[in-house]
């Protein structure tokens, strides 16, 4: 047995994490929740359902790896490292689909993935995509889906966000916003702490990645930026590639340990932060699993840095702001009061109730892309909850959430803006 599918030894098939599967309320099959899960990949580890078993395969890739089911799981089952390995014994025997091989392709090496986000933002610069998609409605072809997640990028032009402090970023600033200032206050840095770029998030969001290197600076922290680092493997963990992931992590362990030694590692992504801190795990075989301890520990969401610090009062933003948690920080990291903090911390912003808060938006990585009807389901109760909570601003901590409720929004036709928490407060520092 492997250690991944140990964890899920303690399952007493008590059911108690059905309700909290958006894949089981969305289909109401035993076989799309966590239980029924773990009695598929029980069977594939016991050889009593092979690997390329198309029942076994259907459910076991429509499940999101939102880990919600652990957060509620009364016997501290481990769910995730398990779904993961099941997914890597799936790709072994079926190869994921033509467009997930391409994206992994892209994402192992910078230099390829600079060409495409590169060809990214022109076509976003356009405002093409945006136009195309706005209001087409959840049944909008999976090309318009695409054009929406892509709009669902777009710095906003709310009062100021043009980017001031640019010391590596690849995104040139949004010429038309509206002119800023410089973050105001900002007393000399105490602390250093490395900048974890990411792939998605420092192709297409770098203007949070400047909202996160001036609210650091604000509250004392200079961001330390590492040359030679790499994407986190997420998306390769989580498309059954765990030798991409891994060669991945042991890039990033290097570049890290040389650049910035003993410093702490700062994220802006859920999905990269879980990454990287599991990173003792994945490399717990390898000659850098020492390291790769070391640096899984050194490894912080920006949330928890900036309420570690005391956060410097920030200008007033009178905005009403509904917060959605990611699943990778609020299941898998257990980051749950951190980002809610940051906005309480905010004169003027009104914090909104929003129902279903910590369920997932069916983005999951490349999962709205392959499972687009079921992505597009769970999705749908989040939109409602927005529109009925009032919000002006969803704020939420990662790429792939940022993208798939910004898009959801967008092809809807509703008025609210996403936004990451650290871009508000990166906005009221500025006022
Ligand atoms: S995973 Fe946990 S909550 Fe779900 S059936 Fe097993 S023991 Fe019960
Ligand atoms: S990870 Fe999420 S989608 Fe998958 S079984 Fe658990 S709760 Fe359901």
């Amino acid at each position: 047995m492997t250690a991944a599918f140990a964890g899920l030894d303690a399952c007493v098939h008590c059911g108690f994490c059905l309700p909290a599967c958006p894949t089981y309320e969305a289909t109401l099959d035993e076989s799309d929740s966590p239980r029924g899960r773990i009695v598929l990949m029980r069977a594939l580890e016991r050889g009593e359902a092979p690997a390329d078993d198309d029942a076994l395969s259907w459910h076991l890739d429509r499940c999101l790896g939102c880990r919600a089911c652990e957060s509620v799981c009364p016997s501290g089952v481990s769910y995730g490292p398990a779904i993961e390995e099941a997914r890597a014994r799936i790709v072994a025997v079926r190869p994921n689909p033509p467009a997930v091989t391409a994206g992994l392709w892209v994402l192992a090496r910078p230099a390829r993935q600079r060409l495409a986000w590169w060809a990214s933002r022109l076509a976003r610069a356009t405002g093409i995509p945006a136009a195309l998609a706005r209001g087409a409605g959840d049944k909008a072809p999976l090309l318009l889906q695409m054009f929406a997640m892509l709009a669902a990028t777009t710095p906003s032009r709310r009062r100021t966000g043009t980017p001031t402090h640019r010391s590596r970023g690849r995104e040139r600033p949004d010429r038309h916003a509206p002119g800023g200032t410089e973050a105001t206050a900002a007393p000399a840095p105490d602390t250093t702490a490395a900048l974890f770029r990411g792939c998605v998030m420092d192709g297409l969001f770098g203007h949070v990645h400047d909202a996160t290197i001036r609210a650091l600076g604000v509250n004392g922290v200079r961001a330390v930026e590492v040359r030679r680092q790499v994407c986190c493997g997420a998306l390769a963990a989580h498309g059954g590639r765990p030798d991409l992931a891994r060669t991945l992590a042991r890039e990033n362990v290097l570049a890290f340990d040389a650049a910035a030694p003993g410093v702490p590692i700062v994220t802006n992504s859920a999905g990269c932060g879980a990454a990287l801190k599991a990173y003792g795990e994945w490399l717990a075989d390898d000659p850098l699993a020492e390291r790769a301890h070391a640096f899984a520990a050194r490894v912080r969401d920006v949330s928890e840095v900036l309420v570690e610090r005391g956060l410097v009062r920030p200008g007033r933003l009178p905005l009403r702001v509904a917060y959605d948690a990611p699943c990778h920080l609020h299941h898998a990291q257990r980051v749950t009061t951190q980002p809610l903090d940051i906005l309480a911390a905010i004169p003027g912003l009104e914090l909104v109730p929003l129902e279903g808060a910590d369920r997932c938006c069916g983005s999951a990585g490349l999962y709205s892309l392959v499972e687009p009807e079921l992505s597009r389901d769970v999705l749908a109760p989040k939109l409602r909850a927005i529109a009925v909570s009032g919000a002006d601003v969803v704020a939420t901590g990662n790429p792939g959430c940022l993208m798939q409720i910004g898009a959801g929004a967008l092809l809807a036709g509703m008025e609210v803006e996403v936004r990451h928490p650290v871009e508000l407060l990166d906005l009221a520092y500025r006022q």
